[in-house]
């Protein structure tokens, strides 16, 4: 008789791997990842955990493999090792769950599409390949325009932290579209980071990887047109059968359906049809589905069955080679400079870090004239006063400075002449007060400072802002300057 003691001590240690893994990887990730496996036995010091697919297995082995081991040797000592048990695609004849061994070294087949993924499986002390779950026989062929821009393809989406679990579950999805546990996968993000692009990059990988495959983009907006329109010609059954024969269906800008409840309903319905037959399903939306207003709660709950992933806002490094790909693909050259210039000046959004690039490419054509930092300059001010939420540093330099009838070159110096002190300090302030730069960025653009030196500008500021009054005057009214 196995004592009910191993069963709660297996959950136990689990429990304490747990612990020790959500302090050390970001809680997205934690919930994707380690929240849905399930402990299943502690036997000769081997712990077997549950995953809930093959994917889900190659997923953590590629990234959590260090740490998983760590945590088990920490919990059950130097021999204490893991294993997996997978739940296998239910659609697979063989459904019974395998076993198999953690390997001891570092898979590498998710982020590398050329590497295939048969998992030597050991089963019952024997060997055996995992069947490739992610062939779906008896394709219907339909001719449908998937609507996919070339441009917008992974070679040209630039990885960063911004967005790396986003592009990483996108690659795996394009890799075995409707079969990965991403399925819907929910891109979400402020305008301009790249939803469109991620959710096209994976449409036009799985035309390449699958040319069989049915791909279809497009807005939701023009998915509720066709269905307004099928309404209104009466054809709606025409409409429903043709998105139920979609294997990839992306639909982007999930959040201008809110409100509209009879496009919701179809949508629904479409949903369900494709989800229940592993077709795979990518939807963008402006909004994290828990804040998604307007949205059905039932639509919404199925938004969160597989990974919903932000990207973020790119840091300066990721911006110059999104910069340096795109002058590269369009066969300009681009000073150094002039890149970097407008990478640190505009970090509100890609479309508009593109937009300045193309004004600064226009505008050398039009004048004749080389790309050069001024030209940069000039183009960035424009932006900066057309756009008055988003605000550089460099403008708020340019603003401080005119106030107080210094260059910015003096700003930016060694000088510790009062006046120049003082305005230095207040554009500091400023920059941290009203850009997203960090105290570094902010050092770096004021003549090289470091971090603590902002730090103890935005201090002394705050200071005399409550016991200087004249000094409170130039700060109030500099800020009016700087909104205006
Ligand atoms: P969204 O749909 O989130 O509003 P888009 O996908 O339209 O944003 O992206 C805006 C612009 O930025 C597009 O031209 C796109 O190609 C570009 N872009 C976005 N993310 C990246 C990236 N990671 N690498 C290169 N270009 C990008
Ligand atoms: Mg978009």
């Amino acid at each position: 008789m196995i004592p009910t003691v191993i069963e709660k001590d297996y959950a136990q240690v689990w429990d304490n791997c747990l612990r020790i893994i959500k302090d050390n990887i970001p809680a997205q990730s934690f919930k994707t990842w380690f929240v849905p496996i399930q402990p299943v036995k502690l036997e000769k010091n081997v712990l077997t955990i549950q995953v809930p697919s093959p994917f889900f297995y190659e997923w953590l082995e590629e990234h959590y493999i260090t740490l998983l081991k760590k945590t088990v040797k920490k919990e059950l000592g130097a021999d204490g090792t893991l294993e997996y048990t997978i739940i296998m695609d239910s659609s697979q004849q063989n459904s019974s769950p395998f076993t198999i061994r953690m390997p001891a070294s570092h898979r590498n087949a998710i982020s590398n599409p050329s590497v295939s993924m048969p998992l030597n499986i050991n089963h019952e002390g024997g060997s055996k390949e995992i069947p490739n779950p992610f062939v779906i026989p008896g394709l219907k062929k339909i001719k449908v325009n998937s609507q996919l821009n070339d441009r917008l393809s992974f070679d040209n989406f630039i990885e960063g932290d911004c967005n790396r679990l986003a592009r990483s579950a996108g690659y795996a999805i394009s890799d075995k579209p409707g079969v990965t546990a991403f399925n819907p996968f929910f891109i979400y993000s402020n305008v301009g980071l790249g939803k469109t692009h991620l959710s096209q990059a994976i449409g036009i990988q799985v035309k390449n990887n699958f040319p069989d495959k049915t791909v279809l983009y497009l807005s939701a907006e023009q998915f509720q047109h066709q269905f307004t329109d099928s309404v209104l010609n009466r054809n709606q059954n025409d409409f429903v059968n043709f998105y139920q024969m979609i294997d990839v269906l992306i639909i982007d800008d999930i959040h201008n359906l809110a409100g509209k409840q009879k496009t919701q309903d179809v949508f629904f319905h479409i949903f369900n049809h494709l989800h229940q037959r592993s077709k795979q399903i990518i939807i963008t939306s402006d909004k994290a589905p828990v804040e998604l207003n307007g949205i059905e709660q039932r639509l919404l709950s199925r938004f969160k069955w597989g990974l919903a992933a932000d990207l973020q806002l790119p840091d300066f490094e990721t911006r110059v080679a999104i910069l340096k790909k795109k002058t590269y693909n369009d066969g300009i050259e681009m000073p150094n400079d002039v890149i970097e210039y407008l990478a640190y000046n505009i970090t509100s959004n890609i479309r508009e870090l593109e937009g300045a690039l193309n004004s600064i490419i226009a505008q050398s054509v039009l004048n004749k004239k080389s790309i050069n930092l001024d030209l940069a300059r000039r183009m960035v001010d424009k932006i900066v006063i057309c756009n008055t939420k988003e605000i550089s540093i460099d403008y708020i330099q340019k603003v401080v400075c005119d106030y107080f009838s210094i260059s910015v070159d003096e700003l930016n110096s060694k000088s510790r002449k009062r006046d120049i002190v003082q305005a230095r300090q207040l554009a500091m302030f400023f920059s941290k007060e009203m850009t997203k730069a960090s105290l570094a960025t902010i050092g770096l653009h004021c003549g090289n400072k470091d971090h603590a030196t902002v730090l103890h500008a935005c201090r002394t500021v705050n200071n005399l802002l409550e016991t200087d009054r004249l000094f409170k005057t130039y700060h109030d009214e500099l800020v009016r300057k700087i909104k205006l």
